[in-house]
């Protein structure tokens, strides 16, 4: 797998130098020497803040040269003028990186100039596949973004009170790939204090960050319960709130109330019969909409499986309204593909992973961005008066998360 990502080559490379015990400055090292030495920080934060990197105009910037350049243009030759041109137009979009993400910008560099080494025989094809390369090297940091951020969703999500170790057996259980790449116990047998790593990838830098991260046991990558941004707890006591100003407020007060909101509501069978709906009814969606060759990571439910679902709910929700069934025969009833943890209309939660979580488990490289139509029109058949209307890929990315979301989505609205 760490061979699809590209390395750098040559006497260049990145450290990982140790500067205080747990504290690490990543160093860009080009033919030369040092480059540049970038702050010292720990792993967990390190990485937490690579998560948080904000590429979108970088996205765009590859988008427009891939869509708009002449170069790609149909039509018999292939101008060398033009692949010039794409090679300029290229050559300029890591600048957009240089703040937010010195280590990518540094690396883009180094593997921009290599690919453009290659013995050039003007052949339309050899420009043709020169241009996809460069294309190809420009998304790496995406690519790592995406990996890193699945990581953290299958890792650190939902794991307040487990261990260390325990973090990391479950990454290993759902990415067997990456929890290898990333295994402490792999790491040299050298005191903490003053060691020396030395890489040649982004992805290989930030495996290297998640291998000293669960090697230590002094910081706790969490989630927040309200922005779902990722934090780290100054205590080792659940802590369920960033210290994050979000919407104007911080996290921990919005959070608190919004979290009163949650157990109200959850509180009721009638609620959980509403969710279940829900999530029958988006994958009912989601399965018709896709070609029968794109269904393959998708739960299976057509209109008759739905309607079979949906006949026996409403029987069943009839019954329990008129008191012949109780909350716990009613949420048995209702729950045919044994999506429910219990019969206790007050304790009974969706274990069912939301259709989000299945994708990310599913692939590493589940990218949002390119997995959401930017507006999608949907027809929503359970109201009484159905009209088309705009889904954007925001929107659906929320109803997929629905049942597994922050508190702030959740509620920010109303
Ligand atoms: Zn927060």
């Amino acid at each position: 797998m760490e061979d699809r990502m590209h390395r750098i080559s040559g006497r260049s490379q990145l450290l990982l130098v140790e500067k205080s015990a747990g504290m690490f400055s990543t160093v860009l090292c080009n033919g030369y020497g040092v480059e540049k030495q970038l702050p010292a920080a720990t792993p967990a934060k390190d990485l937490i803040a690579a998560t948080e990197v904000d590429y979108q105009e970088y996205r765009k910037g590859i988008k427009h040269l891939r869509e708009e350049h002449p170069l790609f243009e149909d039509r018999i030759d292939i101008s060398v003028a033009d692949f010039e041109d794409f090679v300029a137009e290229a050559l300029l979009l890591p600048s957009m990186l240089q703040k937010i993400d010195p280590v990518s910008f540094f690396v883009l560099g180094e593997l921009l100039h290599q690919s453009l080494q290659t013995e050039d025989d003007s052949s339309a094809s050899f420009l043709l596949n020169a241009a996809a390369e460069l294309l190809y090297i420009l998304e790496e940091p995406i690519r790592v973004q995406t990996c890193l951020r699945n990581v953290f969703e299958m890792t650190f999500d939902g794991m307040e009170r487990a261990k260390q170790r325990e973090r990391f057996e479950k990454l290993c259980r759902v990415y067997p790939d990456i929890g290898g790449l990333c295994d402490p116990a792999a790491l040299p047998d050298v005191e903490p204090g003053h060691r020396t790593f030395a890489v040649n990838s982004i992805f290989g830098l930030r495996l290297l960050e998640l291998a000293l991260y669960f090697q230590q046991d002094n910081q706790w990558i969490a989630r927040c319960d309200y922005c779902w941004g990722w934090f780290i707890p100054k205590t080792k006591k659940v802590t369920r709130y960033c210290d994050r100003v979000t919407d104007g407020y911080p996290c921990k007060q919005r959070g608190a109330r919004f979290k009163r909101n949650l157990v109200e509501e959850q509180d009721g069978a009638l609620k959980i019969c509403n969710q279940l709906r829900d999530r029958m009814y988006a994958r009912l969606l989601r399965w018709q909409d896709a070609a029968p060759s794109e269904r393959d990571g998708l739960i299976p439910m057509d209109y008759d499986q739905y309607d079979a679902w949906s006949e026996n709910a409403r029987l069943a929700r009839i019954e329990y309204l008129k008191g012949k069934l109780t909350a716990e025969e009613f949420l048995r009833r209702i729950d045919m593909t044994q999506a429910l943890t219990s019969y206790e209309a007050d304790k009974a939660e969706l274990v069912e992973e939301t259709d989000w979580q299945h994708f990310v488990a599913g692939r590493y490289s589940f990218d949002p961005e390119m997995h959401y139509p930017e507006v999608m029109q949907i027809l929503d058949l359970r109201v009484p008066e159905p009209k088309w209307e705009l889904h954007t890929a925001d929107d659906l990315r929320r109803e997929d998360q629905k049942g597994h979301q922050s508190l702030r989505e959740r509620y920010g609205k109303s």
